[in-house]
């Protein structure tokens, strides 16, 4: 009665041990030298296995196979990985700005990040735009670290939120030339980039 309503994953995974066959081939593949692959759907030589070691049972995924699986769920955590690292670098960032909190869900930092963010996310770091408010998606920037060490330094000295978003601006309008030229006043103008970098509420 309730037999059928049991998880049917692991019986279906692995359905084709019950192959009389299959069965039979496992008894004698010390003599055949031969085992099944569930992925290849053939039997290949041994030595296209993994022995079993430890923990390791006997497998039925060649290694071929096993190399494909392990690539494909690399491939899956990486943008993981990266929103982990992004993550835990802004939380040191969140006690200098004195924030209680940060709002910055995966899905739509994920929809931020660039195929280099994802493949390097050490080099880089979410900033907020404005630190008097809480890190948020809205008030996010991707920066590069000596990008992010330049402003928390300018930070730390002058506590100044509207400096800050000067010394923001300044590195995001003059990238090539030295933060200590910048000037220490704000845009003459409102530009483009200051209208597109705080104009987010
Ligand atoms: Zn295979």
């Amino acid at each position: 009665m309730c037999d059928h309503e049991k998880p049917q994953s692991k019986p279906k995974r692995r359905a084709y041990l019950k192959d009389p066959n299959i069965k039979k081939a496992i008894e004698s593949e010390h003599l055949t030298g031969v085992r099944y692959c569930s992925k290849c759907d053939k039997f290949l030589p041994l030595d296209q296995f993994k022995p079993p070691s430890g923990k390791n049972k006997r497998q039925f995924m060649c290694i071929t196979h096993i190399r494909e699986k392990a690539r494909i769920e690399a491939m899956g955590t990486k943008p993981k990985r990266a929103y982990n690292i992004l993550r835990s670098m802004a939380r040191p960032d969140m006690l200098e700005f004195g924030h209680l909190k940060m709002n910055i869900g995966r899905p739509a930092v994920l929809h931020m990040l660039s195929e280099e963010h994802i493949a390097n996310p050490g080099e880089y770091c979410l900033m907020p735009k404005r630190p008097d408010r809480p890190l948020s998606v809205p008030n996010s920037i991707i920066l590069t670290r000596p990008q992010r060490m330049y402003l928390i330094n300018r930070w730390r000295k002058t506590k100044d939120a509207q400096q800050y978003m000067r010394d923001l601006w300044h590195l995001l309008e003059s990238p090539s030339s030295p933060p200590s030229s910048f000037p220490a006043d704000g845009p003459a103008h409102p530009s483009e980039t200051w209208a597109k970098l705080f104009d987010f509420e």
